[in-house]
């Protein structure tokens, strides 16, 4: 199922350009991205992680991503972390902070929120709009082809188009 979030979010925010920009979806949302820094003594309680979304004591949103890995999963890390922010599953008073292993990314995860940052994050880095685009109108159905288009990885891609109905197979 489509969440409206993520449709008013691209509604308000996407310049309709392939791959997504997510970092500046999430700038134009007032989040902050930062990158996990095993450096910075502050990050310390970071370690392992794949990312993490907070609201930080200034109250300034703010999205951390493990730069160490690749640049598909630090994609679909930041767009995971945005669906945290937007989904309300970090709120000011409430829970200030969600912290994500990579197994938070799992598609089998028991955690709820965790799947809905994750249908969140397949859906805003692949458009339900743009996939139809590519598949009915430009007849682009290679999936290879289409993780590259979309930048994302082939599984993440092979699921997003499964949950949509469109793989025979
Ligand atoms: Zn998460």
């Amino acid at each position: 199922m489509e969440l409206p979030a993520v449709k008013n979010i691209l509604d308000a925010n996407w310049d309709w350009r392939l791959p997504v920009n997510i970092e500046d979806i999430a700038t134009k949302l007032n989040i902050k991205v930062a990158s996990i820094n095993y450096f910075n003594p502050e990050h310390e309680n970071f370690k392992g992680l794949s990312g993490l979304a907070k609201i930080n004591d200034q109250g300034q949103r703010v999205i951390y991503c493990n730069s160490v890995e690749s640049l598909n999963r630090q994609r679909f890390t930041l767009a995971h972390e945005l669906g945290h922010h937007a989904l309300g599953h970090v709120e000011p008073g409430k829970h200030m902070q969600r912290v994500d292993v990579p197994a938070a990314f799992n598609s089998n995860t028991a955690d709820w929120e965790e799947r809905e940052a994750n249908n969140f994050a397949a859906q805003i880095l692949m458009p339900l709009d743009a996939i139809k685009t590519m598949l009915f109108a430009k007849g682009i159905s290679n999936i290879k082809e289409l993780a590259r288009i979309f930048q994302v990885s082939e599984a993440a891609m092979y699921y997003r188009l499964k949950n949509l109905g469109y793989l025979t197979l």
